[in-house]
């Protein structure tokens, strides 16, 4: 049958790591359908601008699909909604839970800094009410048949409770192959608070076109140095006031937990040290995981409230646990508070407070991006003058950083999952910075045996078939 059409172009709205947004246009025949994976917000220093722009006309999107609940892939749904998209968004039942309060809280801050640069509102509170009206939960591993043509699956993954690595299977009437896409969205291959079950046969059985993701695809696993807990017990050993940032989802209640098992391993270091936990958004999410254990959304590998430490106290909600009072108190304590990167939140309060005594450590638990306070504090040497917050301090307190608990796999896990697959056709790389994504691209050549690799930015979009790779083509949007 000649000029027969039925194929997908897969487009990147982004450039490195944030902003995560690949609308895909369906062809068959005549009829075009536009979908997209992931809607998030752009948070590299510069890129805010194109946080207003999408390269699709958003009442053209059919559909979106969520892979997880972060921002850097959920927080512009709601301007999405707001400049016109009425279609489904389709994501798994636990982000589902949790993703509303994560956009209320995102509309806060977008409002917050509007506000202070003079700026027009991405979003507010309505358009996220009206986003969570579009917004269906599935379980995983059941096939979503979202219209005529195409099958959804979201299938488990590591990187975050509700996360999920999606399936697209696209058929075209009279086609005997379907097109079959595999986003990997963030991921992981394991979980401190959950087994990762491996991806089902049916699935790594079947001819994929896979975007993977790169974020650590420059870094293999046995690079990575753990000195989270050495630099913990050094500290109370010390008798310092220890202020540990942690990302309110995930990171905040993996924390919990390892201070609790090191309490239990080593309680002499841990004697009399009050543990304070602080942060809103970060109680929510804990008191989330209780309830989601509860109703045997989630498996975890522990009973509910197993992973706190034992006598933590919640700031502001606990008696003896007033933030104004830990501030000014001398004494060895551990706090364990919002946000990640240390420049909201809490750790807005705590780090200016503590930076310049030397009895005193941070440490930061994740990736600090460009303008946060651990980014600056990594950049400033010991003994120099910080600017923080609007004061100038002089660092004096030990600063400390740990890769250890990311959420991410390494390039050889990655390609350990990527390996899975027996019948890869093509694959498209995202999510990194550009030059990380160049080289885990050569990695794949060289050790999954696809013929091609295409890097997903701003520059090429890629056509597939069922038998993969097509051609790349110039984006329209740059
Ligand atoms: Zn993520
Ligand atoms: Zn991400």
């Amino acid at each position: 049958m000649k000029g027969r059409k039925f194929y997908v172009d897969v487009m990147q709205d982004s450039a490195e790591v944030t902003g995560s947004f690949i609308p895909c246009i369906v062809k068959i025949d005549d009829q075009t359908i536009k979908f997209a994976v992931d809607c998030g917000m752009y948070q590299e220093k510069g890129y805010e601008e194109q946080n207003q722009n999408f390269p699709v006309i958003p009442e053209n999107v059919e559909f979106v699909i969520l892979t997880h609940n972060h921002v850097d892939h959920n927080g512009r749904l709601p301007y999405l909604v707001r400049e016109g998209f009425r279609g489904r968004i389709l994501t798994t039942e636990v982000t589902k839970r949790i993703l509303g309060r994560a956009l209320r809280d995102n509309a806060k801050v977008i409002s917050d800094t509007s506000k202070r640069k003079n700026k027009q509102v991405l979003y507010d509170t309505q358009d996220v009410s009206n986003t969570m009206a579009l917004v269906e939960g599935y379980g995983y591993n059941y096939p979503v048949r979202v219209n005529d043509n195409i099958t959804v699956t979201f299938i488990p993954n590591g990187h975050l409770i509700g996360a999920a690595c999606v399936l697209v299977q696209i058929h075209c009437p009279g086609e005997s192959k379907d097109i079959n896409l595999f986003f990997t969205g963030d991921y992981n291959s394991k979980n401190m608070f959950f087994k990762v079950p491996p991806v089902r046969k049916w699935i790594t059985e079947l001819p994929l076109t896979i975007v993977t993701e790169s974020t650590y695809g420059n870094m293999d696993s046995s690079q990575i140095q753990k000195c989270f807990r050495k630099n913990i017990l050094q500290a109370l050993k010390q008798k310092k006031t220890i202020i540990i940032p942690v990302f309110s989802l995930g990171r905040a209640q993996e924390i919990l937990y390892v201070l609790r098992e090191m309490k239990h391993k080593y309680p002499s270091y841990f004697n009399e040290v009050p543990i304070y936990y602080d942060g809103k958004l970060s109680f929510y999410y804990t008191k989330k995981y209780f309830e989601l254990m509860d109703e045997g959304l989630v498996h975890f590998y522990f009973h509910k409230k197993a992973f706190i430490p034992e006598d933590m106290k919640y700031v502001e909600i606990d008696e003896g646990a007033c933030r104004d009072d830990i501030v000014k108190d001398w004494k060895c304590k551990i706090i364990v508070t919002t946000s990640g990167m240390g420049s909201y939140g809490p750790a807005q309060t705590y780090i200016p407070a503590f930076i310049g005594k030397p009895n005193a450590l941070i440490h930061f638990t994740g990736y600090c991006a460009e303008g946060t306070f651990g980014h600056t504090l990594k950049a400033a040497p010991q003994g120099s003058i910080v600017e923080i917050g609007g004061s100038k301090t002089i660092k004096r307190a030990e600063v400390e950083y740990t890769n250890e608990f990311t959420a991410h796999a390494k390039a050889d896990e990655l390609l350990k999952f990527l390996k899975k697959f027996k019948n890869p056709q093509f694959i498209m790389v995202n999510h990194g910075e550009s030059q990380t994504k160049d080289i885990f691209a050569d990695r794949i050549l060289q050790e999954v045996g696809v013929e091609n690799v295409g890097i997903l930015g701003r520059e090429y979009f890629y056509r597939v078939d069922q038998n993969g790779f097509v051609k790349s083509l110039t984006s329209k949007f740059l």
